[in-house]
């Protein structure tokens, strides 16, 4: 576990840094790294530091707004962006069902599915054909800022482009018999959910899920031998990303870096019959002209409640009011016209 941890503390501790403290502290995170990378090899460098951060940006955080969610809906409802059916069980006064709780335990084994794949890729790699290690795990660390953001601005755009790719041509593609089938599991699994709640980010039959969130989140980094150091940063802010983007709800921390258009983003994407929003930050949807636009998005979204309410109490309830409201009034025709018949007949 302290090995696990330690890469994510170890980032923790430089970003907490104040100026006055900025010396000691790039010594200490140096002779921290040193020591971390001569006891360890690059391999289980790069493993235990996946694993660490995406347990602490996106398995806690996912599973304590999932719990906040299940066990204070009457307080969770208030927050989310599409009131109840924000909810995992879709409803504040229906609690949460087995079948909401396998959405959440596929989407934590996904993440280490896709770490495990990454695991046996570095093993083969590094073992069998005596490569580099994907990642950069050296001595020197990325220290200027400007190179940083550049790295990251890169890794960043590469996801989004590869990620719009595979989302919308793959998982989104009935042309072909293998991606028919891959469609269908995206379908039947992801875009079965109503909405997103928390820990649905990573929620997808497993193929469909390393081929559109693993492989655009891993190989962009791969393709940049990207520092260890400079990767736990990117992995951090897209696990970060996917955890609030996904849970529904309205406000967000950190608004002001487009995370609440993000999350209205992925909600129309689902509530929209994949209509379009097929990239995570939206700018390869802008480029291709595949955004769902408000209008859209709340025309389908309308046309969608109305097609679901059809088996539901409120709608049984109404027809049935209709039904009754119809009933009354011919009921009423009828006496009306009898009383005029026996009118006429006393005239005459
Ligand atoms: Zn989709």
């Amino acid at each position: 576990m302290n090995r696990v941890l330690a890469l994510p503390a170890l980032f923790f501790c430089l970003l907490t840094y104040t100026p006055s403290y900025t010396t000691f502290n790039l010594i200490f995170f140096y002779m921290t790294w040193t020591t971390l990378i001569l006891s360890h090899s690059p391999f289980k460098v790069e493993l235990f530091g996946s694993i660490g951060v995406r347990l602490l940006f996106y398995v806690l955080p996912s599973a304590l707004l999932f719990l906040f969610d299940a066990l204070v809906p009457s307080a969770a409802v208030l927050l989310k962006a599409h009131g109840e059916q924000g909810l995992p069980s879709g409803s504040k006064r229906r609690r949460v069902r087995v079948q909401e709780f396998k959405v959440a335990g596929w989407a934590f084994l996904n993440i280490f599915i896709s770490i495990a794949v990454q695991a046996a890729i570095e093993t083969l790699r590094i073992g069998y054909f005596k490569t580099r290690s994907a990642l950069k795990v050296s001595f020197t660390i990325p220290l200027i800022p400007w190179n940083i953001a550049f790295h990251l601005a890169c890794v960043l755009l590469l996801r989004e482009i590869l990620a719009y790719i595979i989302h919308r041509f793959v998982l989104h593609n009935e042309k072909y018999r293998i991606t028919r089938y891959i469609s269908s599991l995206h379908q039947t699994w992801y875009h079965s959910l109503h909405t997103p709640y928390p820990s649905t980010a990573h929620y997808d039959h497993p193929i469909p899920y390393l081929l559109g969130n693993a492989v655009p989140t891993l190989l962009p980094a791969v393709f940049l031998r990207l520092h260890m150091i400079t990767y736990a940063m990117y992995l951090s802010i897209v696990s970060l990303e996917e955890t609030l983007a996904y849970s529904g709800y309205s406000a967000m921390p950190m608004d002001f870096f487009l995370l609440g258009g993000i999350a209205r983003r992925v909600e129309k994407h689902l509530m929209n019959r994949a209509a379009g929003n097929f990239s995570p930050w939206g700018i390869a949807d802008w480029f291709c002209q595949t955004t769902i636009t408000e209008e859209e998005g709340g025309a389908l979204i309308t046309e969608t409640d109305e097609e679901e309410d059809e088996s539901s109490p409120v709608f049984r309830g109404r027809e049935i009011f209709e039904a009754k409201v119809q009933e009354a009034l011919d009921s009423h025709a009828k006496k009306t016209q009898r009383k005029h018949k026996k009118r006429s007949r006393h005239l005459l």
